[in-house]
């Protein structure tokens, strides 16, 4: 539209009554204006009522790197005060969560049967693998962990032999919740057992047929006792407990209720040398579930290209969006890592997921290849308990797949690319299933013509919709 410039920069004394109509002028426009985009725009958000609802996560606080002993260190002891215990190379985490592998192989691919260690925790250096300039500091409780996530000091104080003290116990909708007083930040490991692994795709080891997890066990290192005891009377995921003491540490041993119900969980030390624990239950449908839903990749990253001018960061959204839309219609609560052609970093992905926490957390993809005869889908895990939920996505992404190639028995049998371990970023996530699902290959001639249709979007959306709402138990 053109502007008529007369008018404009002319200077006009403007009574009160001409200030009011043109105020109601300018608000009418501005409605019309409003209605016009939201009815008519092809990318207009659909305005959900009801249960359901759609929103984007916000991030607020930037998690930079720092000491937590600057703000937190009086009610802990610590490496930077005498312990009259003399001293040793020191390990302080300054990250919220610091991946680790096993200390005691030589691969530093990511180990599942490793989990996180909060900010704060510290450990004595046993010994430094990796070069100069990147080292890798082998902990004494048996991790291994990057320098980066590190503070190393020398000559720190060393700390004594650890009693941890049950402080609270309690239920809350999303699993439960305890807190146990500690003397100082041990390092502390999670592992789901038992579970059997087998060698899959690209030689991973950590593949799960089926999630037969029975227990979890958290092992606190240089710990001696655990004093007090946890009521998991009210519980609908853990049964009973034990402690148990071993060479390196004490382990927290938490029976499930029934095999392979446990979802994930989460720690973190408080000001007040206190670690939180929340151990996370199935959510259901009465529990207002909140669904994770992450389209990959999206402003100055459009992901892979495709057999036409799209690329996958539009397609993922697009997906995303419809999956969206799908869950909200039956009343579970979604939260987007993005709705928009906007940048958003990896670790900002991780981090609205513990912000957010929760029931699970799906991340959507499409697949290119050089060899442009691939095709199909696929859903990758990190975790055992993830397996499950890449196993419903996948068996529902499988069964459209195998519709589009009906007419072709072998080419229908080779679609479903099966469910996979593979340790991507936004799959180790620790807190809460989570997986990442590829809807097919954008550089296949067949695959792009069905991902580029709103038919085949529609039906790749109802297939994941359909398996998140089979893990949450809602028809
Ligand atoms: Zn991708």
């Amino acid at each position: 539209m053109k502007r008529k410039k007369k008018g404009i920069y002319q200077t006009r004394k403007l009574s009160w009554k001409r200030i009011a109509i043109l105020v109601i002028a300018f608000a009418a426009l501005a409605a019309a204006v409003v209605i016009l985009v939201v009815t008519f725009s092809p990318e207009a958000k659909k305005v959900l009522t009801g249960l359901g609802k759609i929103s984007t996560a916000r991030l607020h606080d930037e998690d930079t790197q720092y000491s937590y002993y600057d703000e937190n260190g009086t009610a802990l002891l610590t490496p930077y005060e005498d312990n009259g215990l003399g001293t040793g190379t020191m390990a302080e985490v300054i990250v919220p969560y610091a991946e680790c592998t096993d200390g005691s192989e030589s691969s530093n691919l990511s180990n599942p049967l490793c989990s996180s260690l909060t900010r704060g925790t510290v450990d004595r250096v046993a010994s430094v693998l990796g070069d100069a300039d990147n080292p890798i500091y082998v902990l004494e409780s048996g991790v291994k962990v990057n320098d980066e996530y590190l503070k190393i000091t020398e000559n720190a104080y060393l700390l004594p032999e650890n009693t941890l003290t049950v402080s609270t116990c309690e239920e809350s909708n999303n699993g439960v919740k305890f807190t146990l007083d500690t003397l100082w930040a041990v390092p502390v490991q999670m592992i789901t057992e038992p579970q059997e692994y087998y060698t899959g795709y690209l030689e991973r080891i950590y593949n799960v047929a089926e999630y037969t997890a029975e227990y979890l066990d958290i092992r606190f290192a240089h710990t001696a006792s655990l004093e007090g005891t946890l009521d998991f009377s009210a519980s609908d995921v853990i049964r009973s407990y034990e402690w148990l003491e071993t060479e390196s540490g004490g382990t927290l041993r938490l029976y499930f209720k029934q095999t392979g119900t446990f979802y994930g969980s989460s720690y973190s030390l408080d000001g007040n040398g206190r670690f939180s624990f929340v151990i996370k239950q199935n959510i259901t449908q009465d529990d207002a579930p909140v669904v994770m839903l992450d389209p990959g990749h999206g402003g100055s990253d459009p992901g892979a290209a495709s057999l036409t001018d799209t690329y996958e960061s539009e397609v993922t959204l697009n997906i995303a969006e419809k999956v969206a839309e799908n869950l909200a219609e039956r009343g579970v609560r979604v939260v987007m890592t993005r709705r928009d052609e906007v940048d958003v970093s990896i670790d900002e992905r991780l981090a609205m997921n513990r912000k957010y926490a929760p029931a699970l957390f799906v991340s959507i993809h499409c697949d290119s290849s050089d060899n442009t005869e691939l095709f199909g889908t696929h859903t990758f895990y990190y975790k055992n308990f993830s397996q499950p939920l890449a196993q419903s996505i996948h068996e529902n992404m499988a069964a459209v797949y195998q519709g589009l190639y009906a007419a072709d028995e072998a080419k229908a049998a080779e679609s479903d690319r099966e469910i996979k371990f593979y340790p991507f970023a936004v799959t180790r996530v620790e807190d809460c299933p989570s997986v990442l699902v590829e809807c097919g290959y954008l550089s296949n001639e067949e695959d792009c013509d069905f991902l580029m249709s709103e038919a085949g979007r529609l039906q790749i959306a109802a297939a994941i919709a359909d398996g998140i709402a089979q893990q949450l138990n809602i028809a």
